[in-house]
């Protein structure tokens, strides 16, 4: 009897794309071992979780083995890195093993990071170290948690390898899973080579695997424009709720799907401040919390260039439609962050105002919130969570998010904040205790603290102890558990554990 293949294998990239690919073999590792296997997701895929958590799956994932019906391919793209243009960047330390159907026929990458060398290296080692293996893992899988579009993690493999960065650090590859890996770069690499036939190509297995409502559209690029934008808006409006800073936005960074992805130097931010970076190498703040919506619509206005060769042979008409539709951006993100705060503050869409159009009114008391966290520097996650104490009425947890130097200067602003905000949820005609009962399965309690993931990758890195990673990881997937509510995990950094953090690239 022969097992059946590993993973059931169906290629639509490979087979749609070529020219916008180069195959690759993944480079074996010396001396692989098990860092995490994602025994969940595995199921949700439908793959065979106890075969691929065990040795057959790590000669895979350290790239011993090529399992049957994969092609091994690294993509091409190009992108925008912190503005500048490249064009030609591609995977040049990942690949893309294959693509599988999961029982509810949707379609995921499987890829691989920190494979080794690929045509696209340029002077990189195609490697990939511990620590951020393991930090892609904990906030992609936290994102997941959250309920938040993004790729995930399937597994974390240690290759007994040693990768030369500013010190010598144990390596390691992540087993990425993703709606697809296309980007605003992969559309900007064949703009930029005026390759208008892949670049067709390219939008139509786009159209296919993420957008098949618009299969009919008359303009199929500028309705993938449209639809691409209006993603791109949600998962900004939804990061901006749970305070994650990506850290780097480039266009090869913005994906076609709306999934979260690349996770380098992000973060989550503690204590509310729009102007919040953490990124070592972001000297300018391009990338700060506050900066994202409109580094979207940029990032956006580039797909729009790149998509101008198929939008009619009218050009004058073409630039019109498209320049129309980002700048369409700002209502559109506005619609959608509006949500996200309405539902953030158990607010329901008023009966004269539907989800489509939020009242200005609860924006503006969203937004006053907002500005009163910053003022008082109190953190982000908490300040709303606690919010549900307050109408329980039990507000002491929250007023001790207040500095007492806040409470005692703008006593009034939040009281008068408070007061508007209770109106406000009056007028819905809802028991207290039931919005509260709504706030808590929104606002989430667990985060993944910086302070706490440094500490796990540090563990692992440095120690080898996995054991402070699978603790973390064990309760930022659970991010709603009012049982952890006392627990270190829910804990804001004190002021000496959050001074100066930064993260790093990870490359
Ligand atoms: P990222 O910062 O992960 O978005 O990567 C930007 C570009 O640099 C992509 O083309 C990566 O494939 C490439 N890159 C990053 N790190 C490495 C590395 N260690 N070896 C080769 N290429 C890399
Ligand atoms: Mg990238």
């Amino acid at each position: 009897m022969t097992l059946p293949a590993l993973f059931p294998f169906d290629n639509s990239y490979a087979r749609d794309l070529v020219g916008a690919y180069v195959p690759v073999v993944p480079q074996a590792a010396p001396a692989p071992r098990w860092l995490r296997f994602n025994h969940g997701l595995a199921q949700a895929l439908g793959l065979d979780a106890e075969r691929l958590a065990g040795d057959e799956g790590l000669a895979v994932f350290a790239g011993q083995v090529v399992p049957a019906g994969a092609q091994p391919l690294a993509q091409a793209y190009a992108g925008h890195q912190f503005g500048g243009f490249s064009p030609q960047l591609g995977d040049g330390r990942a690949l893309l093993l294959g693509e599988v159907l999961d029982p509810q026929g949707r379609r995921h990458d499987i890829a691989f990071k920190g494979s080794g060398r690929t045509p696209f290296s340029r002077g990189g080692d195609g490697k990939a170290a511990v620590g951020p293996v393991l930090r892609e893992y904990l906030i992609s899988e936290a994102m997941h948690a959250l309920g938040l579009p993004t790729t995930r993690t399937l597994a974390a493999v240690a290759t007994g390898e040693t990768v030369r960065r500013e010190r010598a650090l144990p390596g390691a590859v992540l087993v990425r899973t993703a709606a697809s890996h296309v980007r605003v770069g992969t559309f900007q690499f064949f703009a930029a080579r005026q390759d208008s036939a892949t670049l067709q190509r390219l939008v139509e297995h786009v159209m296919t695997r993420h957008y098949p409502e618009l299969a009919d559209s008359a303009n199929p690029a500028l309705a993938l424009l449209r639809a691409a934008i209006d993603r791109q808006a949600a998962l900004v409006a939804r990061w901006m709720g749970v305070g994650f800073i990506h850290g780097v936005m480039n266009t090869d960074n913005t994906t076609l799907s709306g999934e979260t992805i690349d996770y380098g130097p992000c973060a989550f931010m503690e204590a509310h401040d729009p102007d919040t970076v953490f990124s070592s190498i972001d000297h300018h703040g391009r990338y700060a919390y506050g900066n994202q919506p409109g580094i979207a619509q940029w990032n956006l206005a580039r797909l729009a260039e790149a998509l101008l060769p198929l939008m009619g042979a009218d050009t004058d008409a073409a630039v019109a439609q498209a320049t129309e539709a980002v700048n369409a951006f700002p209502a559109v993100y506005q619609r959608h962050w509006g949500a996200v705060l309405r539902q953030k503050l158990g607010l329901r869409p008023r009966a004269d105002a539907p989800d489509a159009a939020p009242d200005s009114a609860d924006l503006a008391l969203g937004q006053d919130y907002l500005a009163l966290l910053h003022s008082g520097q109190v953190d982000h996650t908490l300040g709303f969570r606690r919010l549900a104490d307050v109408l329980r009425g039990q507000p002491a947890p929250w007023l001790a998010l207040w500095q007492a130097e806040t409470l005692a200067a703008a006593p009034a602003a939040l009281q008068t904040w408070l007061t508007a905000w209770q109106q406000r949820l009056a007028q819905q005609g809802e028991a207290p205790a039931q919005v509260a009962e709504r706030l808590d399965a929104v606002n989430p309690l667990v985060i993944p603290r910086n302070h706490l993931v440094e500490a796990a990758l540090d563990a692992a890195t440095d120690r080898g102890d996995l054991q402070p990673f699978e603790a973390l990881l064990a309760a930022i997937t659970r991010p709603w558990a009012a049982d952890l509510a006392d627990s270190p995990w829910a804990q804001p950094a004190t002021p000496a554990q959050s001074a100066g953090y930064q993260t790093f690239c990870g490359t």
